[in-house]
């Protein structure tokens, strides 16, 4: 049997921000109103992500511009619909341009931290933080905290549940979900850096916020990261 190695954290968060530089704002003009919305950035995945890189000295890779312009977290073959990963309406060029400035760098940078630790004999553990809409076309979701993983790699599973539980332990009134409100397997960049990297060695989690805290609650917001933070301190030390 294998020794188990300590996990080195490696924090990702893909829609840090809605900031769109200037020049790009034309480009935006039939939705600049959504740039306030889900659908600009995830709200509050940044103050999450800053938190747990203070206190647990681990690096954080942030994105610096609006998925409205191009997403951060989709695949460069993922071309369905928009803005996956840039905007379907842009000029070609500027798509072009979008991955050239944004896209690769973020995601190359990332991906040679990760490189880097498992030349090291590292194993990684890379949470990637995200934040839900608490309602989606009407429909509101049932779940306060997302653990998203692939079911097939027991390790990324076994830490989710000691997360999940730990968390469950410190406050019964978390609704807290595996897999939800999304796969952990479908398109995302922690399932793509699955395909590059072997489950001994790297796991892969994107964690789901739902948005109605840090937007209208931030009392129970900031209780909700603090217990997050301990809960996933425990679970790194078990
Ligand atoms: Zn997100």
């Amino acid at each position: 049997m294998t020794r188990q190695r300590p996990l080195t954290l490696i924090l990702s968060c893909e829609h840090a921000t809605n900031d769109v530089p200037d020049r790009y704002r034309p480009f935006l003009a039939g939705s600049i109103d959504q740039l306030g919305t889900h659908k600009g950035y995830d709200p509050g995945a940044l103050e999450f992500a800053r938190l747990l890189a203070a206190t647990l000295s681990a690096p954080l890779f942030a994105g610096s511009v609006s998925r409205l312009l191009v997403d951060l977290n989709r695949s460069l073959t993922n071309y369905r619909s928009p803005p996956i990963p840039t905007r379907n309406d842009l000029p070609f060029a500027l798509k072009e341009e979008m991955l050239a400035r944004y896209y690769l760098p973020y995601r190359s940078q990332v991906e040679e931290a990760i490189e880097g630790n498992l030349r090291n004999e590292k194993t990684v553990l890379h949470l990637s933080l995200h934040s839900f809409t608490p309602v989606l076309d009407g429909v509101p979701r049932t779940a306060d905290v997302g653990f998203l993983y692939d079911p097939s790699r027991a390790q990324e599973k076994a830490f989710c549940g000691k997360w999940s539980a730990g968390l469950a332990a410190r406050d019964a009134m978390w609704r807290l979900r595996k897999n939800y409100p999304y796969r952990g397997t479908s398109d995302g960049f922690v399932t793509a850096l699955r395909k590059k990297f072997p489950a001994q060695r790297y796991l892969g989690i994107e964690l789901e916020i739902n948005q109605s805290y840090p937007l209208a609650r931030k009392t129970d917001w900031l209780r909700l990261q603090d217990q997050l933070l301990e809960s996933l301190v425990e679970a790194l030390q078990v």
